[in-house]
């Protein structure tokens, strides 16, 4: 007795390896660039002081998700905050799947989602994006139909390739089946295209959102579920209680009192991603080395020396994400994409 016996599930999974060593430059984690303002730092402190430490937190995060509400432009009753939309995510699976239900998404796309799906014991379906980075939309439907598909989720612009999935195809998708729609919008401000406008409409729609990204509130860990009355009185009984911290709430409700800031760090980092993009671009050679447009703070290439170029990257202090034959890149300061294209510029040419 006293002895650990490991089940197989959990003997199955491969461990989330967040790389710690400490970069000079960090481009790896489709993060902002872009620290808290400065200039909200007085009013965060109020707002961190007037934090209840002694009390849990407002288990459905009124206040946060209001202003949530304004910054999207739906109605707080058909929002809710999460604790990330990684927990989000999470969350909509233990609730809307059963073990051995199917899970239908893109490949590449998100890996979280496969993962808590396969924790539940439910079956994944990676339908595969083609050169073009899109997919064929009957074909992909007609999976969904057929293997019976309880779930339907991706990113859109997408995570890895920065493509978008068409409104067009979203609303097809969602009134062609009767799965959970699930859109993951984290990169909506680099793009301006959502169907936030489109869950009172369709009851198997959800949006999710995070400030972890454009707004570069990665460290409060603060996500929302958008969808209509009865995903959202669904999804209420499987949350945890008290899911968002109280700092969280404060921190994330400072920010959003401020869209006029948001929108300026939107402005500041879309500008540096184009000017990664067009850099990447002049390093462009066929094949070998493709650049693909993006809608998201991040660029995608296509390379058969993702490897050999990501460890050169890594030994001048640089991280990026690579899979397999390609590699991530998000945009950082312009100090920071000059890095980047320097060193990658070099490591290129050592290659040859
Ligand atoms: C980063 C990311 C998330 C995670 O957001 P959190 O709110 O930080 O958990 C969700 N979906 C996609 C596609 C992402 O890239």
């Amino acid at each position: 007795m006293g002895m650990l016996i490991i089940n197989d599930k959990l003997n199955r999974i491969e461990p989330y390896i967040v790389d710690k060593t400490e970069y000079s430059v960090k481009l790896d984690a489709n993060e902002s660039f872009l620290n808290f303002p400065q200039s909200l730092k007085e009013e965060l402190m109020d707002a961190l002081m007037k934090v209840l430490y002694n009390r849990y937190p407002d288990p459905e995060s009124e206040q946060l998700c209001r202003l949530y509400g304004q910054y999207c432009g739906v109605d707080s009753k058909y929002i809710l905050a999460g604790n990330g939309s990684d927990e989000i995510i999470q969350t909509l699976m233990n609730g809307f799947l059963n073990c051995g239900d199917a899970v239908l998404t893109l490949k590449p796309d998100f890996s979280m989602y496969k993962f808590y799906a396969s924790l539940l014991g439910a079956y994944v379906y990676e339908y595969d994006l083609d050169e073009n980075l899109t997919f064929d939309l009957e074909d992909f439907i007609r999976v969904a139909l057929d293997e019976e598909v309880k779930i339907i989720i991706f990113s859109t612009p997408n995570n890895p390739t920065g493509a978008v999935v068409s409104r067009e195809h979203i609303i097809k998708i969602v009134e062609e089946t009767d799965a959970l729609v699930v859109v993951d919008e984290a990169y909506f401000e680099f793009h301006g295209e959502t169907v936030v406008d489109l869950i009172t409409k369709y009851e198997n729609l959800a949006v999710l959102r995070t400030c972890s990204k454009a707004m570069g509130l990665a460290a409060a860990r603060v996500g929302f579920i958008i969808a209509g009355e009865s995903i959202i009185r669904n999804f209420k009984k499987v949350k945890a209680p008290y899911n968002v911290n109280s700092l969280s709430q404060a921190t994330a409700s400072v920010m959003l009192r401020h869209p006029e800031i948001i929108k300026d760090n939107i402005k500041q980092i879309v500008k540096e991603r184009d000017y990664l993009y067009q850099e990447l671009c002049k390093l462009q050679q066929n094949d070998s080395f493709k650049v693909y447009p993006t809608c998201a703070n991040f660029i995608y290439i296509k390379t058969e020396r993702a490897k050999e170029l990501n460890e050169a990257l890594k030994k001048q202090g640089i991280a990026i994400r690579c899979f397999g034959e390609s590699l991530r890149i998000n945009a950082g300061s312009r100090e920071e994409n000059l890095r980047l294209i320097e060193t990658l510029s070099c490591a290129l040419k050592d290659l040859k």
